[in-house]
C-alpha cells in the first residue's frame, strides 16, 4: 500500500474573460423562476413551433439520419438558405461554398471572429450590443472598440463609426432588428455603411438574426439585408438563426452566408470548434423551409403581440420607445421608479412579479439611461398577465 497520498489540489489559473460573470439573461431568468414571475426577460418564446417542423425532424430520426452530416451542413439545408436570400434579397450565393451551417448565431459569431481576428486588431462595435461580441473578441485576442449608438434613437452614428476606422480595424458587428433597442436599420443606413467601408480593408459581421421580425411593412419598412447591397456583402459575414425564425432557441441552428474566400477561413476554425451540427435538425429545417409562408407570415405574428403588448403598456406611465422590428419592447423607467436599470429590474421581478433585462447589461460600462427590455414573444395570456400585473404602476 502506498504510504503516500495525493493531495487534492487545483492549479490557480488566469481567468482569459476576468470581467465576464453570469450572463443577465440567466441571471434574470433564474430569479424569475425562482419568485414565479412572468419571465419577459431573456429572449424566447413561451409557446412552441410548429408541429410540421417537429414531425420534420422526428421523420429524418426515424429514416436513420443521425450520424455525422456533412462538416459545412446538410446540402438541401444549404440549398434551402441560398434560395430563400436569392428570393427576399437577390444575391446568389453558392450554396457549395458560400453558406455555411452553425450552431446557432452565438456560434457563427465566435467563429467568424476566430477566423479573422488577429492579435491586437481592432473590432468596432455598436453600443449596446449583444453580450457575447465584446468577449468573443477578446478571446480572439483583438480589441473592441466601442461606438454608442446615438441616445435616446439608437441610431447609427456614421461620423463616430467612420472615425473610429483605423488600419488596424479588422471588422465591424452590426446588428439589426437591434436586440436591444428594436430599431431597424434603413436603406440609407445600410448604402451609408457600405461608402464608409468602401476605401477600406474592413469587414463586415451582420448580424440578422431577427432578419424575419420587421414590422410596420405598410410603412415601407423592410429587412435591409447586407446581401442587398453588393459592396457589403462581398465582405460580410451574414448571420441568422433559425432559433428565432422558427419558434426553436433551444435548438441551436443557424448559418452564415459569406463570400466562398471568407467562408473558406470560417470553415478552417468551424470544423474544429463545432465540426458538424445536429444532423435529423438539419434535414427538418431543410423539409419545412419548403414552404415559405411559416417567415413570410413571422412579421404580421408579432406585430399584433407587439401591438396588444403596446396597447397595454399605454396604461402605465413607462414611455414606451419605438418597436420596429425583433421581438423586443423597450421602455423608459423614469416615471415609475427613481431605481437604477438593474435594481428596477430586480424590483420589478420580486415585487411585480414580472422579469425584464437592463439595457445597461449591453454596455460594457455599464452605462444606465432607465431603459429596460421587455421580450413580448409569449403566449397572449402571458403577456395579458404581465400587463395586468405592471398596470398597478
Ligand atoms: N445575436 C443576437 C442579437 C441575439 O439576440 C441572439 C439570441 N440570443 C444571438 C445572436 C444568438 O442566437 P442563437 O441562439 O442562434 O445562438
Ligand atoms: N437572445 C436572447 C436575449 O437577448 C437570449 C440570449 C441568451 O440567453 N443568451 O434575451
Amino acid at each position: 500500500m502506498s504510504t503516500t497520498t495525493a493531495s487534492e489540489y487545483t492549479p490557480a489559473l488566469q481567468s482569459k474573460l476576468p470581467a465576464v460573470g453570469t450572463t443577465i439573461f440567466t441571471v434574470m431568468s433564474t430569479l424569475a423562476s425562482e419568485k414565479g414571475a412572468v419571465n419577459l426577460g431573456q429572449g424566447f418564446p413561451d409557446f412552441n413551433c410548429d408541429p410540421l417542423l417537429v414531425g420534420a425532424v422526428t421523420d429524418a430520426m426515424t429514416r436513420g439520419l443521425n450520424q455525422y452530416p456533412p462538416m459545412t451542413g446538410v446540402p438541401v439545408l444549404r440549398e434551402a438558405v441560398a434560395a430563400k436570400l436569392q428570393k427576399l434579397h437577390g444575391r446568389s450565393y453558392d450554396a457549395g461554398r458560400e453558406i455555411t451551417i452553425t450552431a446557432g448565431a452565438t456560434q457563427a459569431i465566435i467563429t467568424a471572429i476566430l477566423a479573422v481576428v488577429h492579435p491586437g486588431d481592432e473590432v468596432i462595435v455598436l453600443e449596446p450590443c449583444y453580450d457575447s461580441y465584446v468577449p468573443n473578441i477578446e478571446l480572439a485576442g483583438g480589441v473592441a472598440l466601442r461606438v454608442p449608438l446615438i441616445p435616446g434613437t439608437f441610431r447609427p452614428d456614421f461620423d463616430r463609426i467612420a472615425s473610429a476606422i483605423t488600419s488596424k480595424t479588422r471588422a465591424i458587428l452590426i446588428n439589426s432588428p437591434h436586440n436591444p433597442s428594436a430599431t431597424v436599420w434603413s436603406r440609407e443606413d445600410m448604402l451609408r455603411l457600405q461608402d464608409i467601408l468602401a476605401p477600406t480593408e474592413v469587414l463586415l459581421i451582420s448580424d440578422e438574426v431577427y432578419e424575419h421580425m420587421v414590422f410596420d411593412a405598410a410603412q415601407g419598412r423592410v429587412h435591409e439585408s447586407a446581401a442587398r447591397f453588393p459592396g457589403l456583402a462581398a465582405r460580410a459575414f451574414i448571420v441568422s438563426s433559425f432559433g428565432k425564425t422558427y419558434h426553436v432557441t433551444g435548438w441551436k441552428v443557424g448559418y452564415v452566408a459569406a463570400p466562398a474566400a471568407l467562408t473558406a477561413e470560417f470553415r478552417k476554425v468551424h470544423q474544429f470548434n463545432v465540426f458538424t451540427v445536429n444532423t435529423p435538425v438539419q434535414y427538418g429545417l431543410a423539409t419545412y423551409m419548403a414552404d415559405a409562408s411559416p417567415y413570410l407570415e413571422l412579421p404580421a405574428f408579432y406585430q399584433r403581440k407587439r401591438d396588444l403588448f403596446r396597447a397595454g403598456l399605454a396604461n402605465t406611465r413607462f414611455k414606451l420607445l419605438p418597436s420596429e422590428g425583433s421581438y423586443f419592447q423597450c421602455v423608459d423607467i423614469s416615471e415609475v421608479s427613481d431605481l437604477g436599470e438593474a435594481d428596477f429590474c430586480k424590483w420589478l421581478t420580486i415585487e411585480i412579479g414580472v422579469a425584464a433585462i437592463p439595457l445597461s447589461a449591453f454596455y460594457g460600462n455599464g452605462f444606465d439611461q432607465r431603459v429596460v427590455r421587455f421580450c413580448f414573444a409569449k403566449k397572449d395570456e402571458t403577456l395579458n398577465m404581465a400587463l395586468s400585473r405592471l398596470a398597478k404602476l
